[in-house]
């Protein structure tokens, strides 16, 4: 946005992105001082500042709803007598949006990271202090280093996914893939884990194969983070299907499970970076909490989808939306 003011700050040309930005109509605002124009404090505080200098910049949170954020540059001329002052606005608030999201996803990474290498200095450091010749506890901790190293390797393997996915499209080889191959895939891999709790794990329903258009490892992807959260949250005995059927020019892929359920107050969140309904529990089942947002990033990353259905006691429906190829 642009603004102009004359030595008694009254607009002398405003253009249509300044008027957006402040709310008023830039037409209707040439020679009416500021003030009158834009009652936004931050904005004309902003610009009592800048007075006494040639050029200053100000970045000023803005009194409206969406609490945007704007770059103001204002410049004072001297050689000008009808233009006293220029006033140039940006808008900052994506990137400041971005910002704070990048600085969340840093502490968050680093403290997953912190948890299990303390834990696995902590058990390092009490064999070499002599437990290591305590016949009842040694292996016992040894496990526990191994599982955490493992815990420390899935998280990192997630984390590279992400990297993989935000590296944009070309990271991917998206074709025409069958989904019965990756279906079955999925369910052979999820087999064991099902099998130690006895879960029933199946496709249903699966008359033809279909053709989506997607990265067949990313797709594959998908189906597991959501097969293996299925398996991991639901109870022995329970139940866990795959389904799929089309609608419209979309392949719909279900995963269904007879597990806890989410309840409804979760459910918006449950897509987001590191976020689990019951931290302690997740952490006990071996997940990172980003299964379900690679999920998401590659669903979008190939022009689909994915929502969940759940409600407490009735088990969870990840629904999965992809063009057809
Ligand atoms: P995690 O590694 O913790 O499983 P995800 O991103 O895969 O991370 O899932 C985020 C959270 O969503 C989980 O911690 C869990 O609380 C919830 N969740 C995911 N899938 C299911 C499911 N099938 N049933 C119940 N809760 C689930």
């Amino acid at each position: 946005g642009v603004i102009a003011l004359d030595d008694r700050e009254r607009i002398v040309l405003a253009n249509p992105a300044a008027g957006q930005l402040l709310g008023f109509d830039p037409a209707d605002a040439i020679e009416r001082p500021l003030l009158e124009v834009t009652r936004n404090r931050p904005v004309l505080e902003a610009l009592a500042f800048s007075k006494g200098a040639s050029s200053q910049y100000m970045e000023v949170e803005l009194d409206d709803d969406q609490n945007r954020v704007i770059g103001v540059n204002a410049t004072l001329l001297s050689s000008e007598p009808s233009t006293r002052c220029i006033l140039v606005l940006h808008d900052l608030t994506e990137l400041r949006r971005l910002e704070t999201l990048r600085q969340e996803f840093v502490a968050n990474v680093s403290h997953e990271l912190k948890t299990p290498l303390s834990s696995i200095k902590a058990y390092a450091e009490t064999l070499l202090n002599g437990a290591i010749n305590d016949g009842e506890n040694n292996r016992r901790f040894v496990a526990e280093i191994d599982e955490q190293a493992e815990r420390l390797y899935e998280l990192i393997l997630d984390l590279l996914s992400i990297a993989r996915i935000e590296s944009g499209q070309q990271s991917f080889d998206i074709s025409a893939v069958s989904l019965v191959d990756a279906i079955d895939a999925c369910i052979s891999g999820n087999k064991a884990a099902a099998d130690a709790k006895e879960i029933s794990l199946a496709a249903q329903g699966a008359p033809v194969d279909l053709l989506v258009s997607a990265d067949d490892e990313g797709l594959r992807q998908i189906l597991n983070n959501l097969v293996d959260n299925a398996i991991k949250y639901t109870p022995h005995y329970g139940r866990v299907t795959v389904n799929f059927h089309v609608d419209g020019s979309a392949a719909v892929i279900e995963v269904r499970d007879t597990g806890p359920g989410i309840a409804a107050e979760f459910l918006p969140r449950v897509f987001e970076r590191f976020y689990r309904v019951d931290k302690a529990r997740s952490r006990e089942l071996g997940g990172t909490g980003l299964g379900l947002s690679i999920v998401k990033h590659l669903a979008q990353a190939f022009a689909g989808n994915v929502d969940v259905v759940s409600e407490i006691g009735e088990g969870a429906t990840f629904t999965v939306r992809l063009p057809l190829a």
